[in-house]
């Protein structure tokens, strides 16, 4: 692929990654010990009723989701940085062609081809 386009594509993922990281950081903390793992925040409201305890809890469960889906989309993101600075980016994980333009500037972080992602 074009290096240029792979400039591109590295702009796009920083990107990604800070706001990822930015939108982590505001509910969670990142976990010192283990790499990319990050602990949500258990909202500490004193002195609340019963059903602010339920909808603390409600809200943590909410966040812990969130959370997930986001470091997954982190670790991705990561993974796709990682690949281009070992130039093996663009290359499908599963039939090893390449990814495509098209599919990569849509999804920058993507691991397989179209054709892949499809079954
Ligand atoms: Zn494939």
């Amino acid at each position: 692929m074009d290096k240029k386009i792979i400039d591109e594509l590295k702009k796009k993922l920083e990107a990604n990654k800070n706001s990822i990281q930015k939108e982590l950081e505001s509910f969670a903390t990142e976990d010192p010990k283990i790499k990319h793992n990050w602990d949500t925040k258990y909202p500490n409201r004193e002195d609340g009723d019963k059903d602010d305890q339920a909808d603390e809890v409600q809200e943590y469960d909410n966040k812990l989701s969130v959370e997930y889906s986001l470091e997954l989309k982190l670790k991705d993101v990561n993974e796709a940085l990682e690949k281009i600075t070992e130039g093996k980016y663009g290359i499908c994980e599963n039939c090893g062609k390449e990814i495509g333009e098209e599919r990569l500037q849509a999804c920058p972080e993507a691991k397989t081809c179209l054709k892949c992602n499809e079954k």
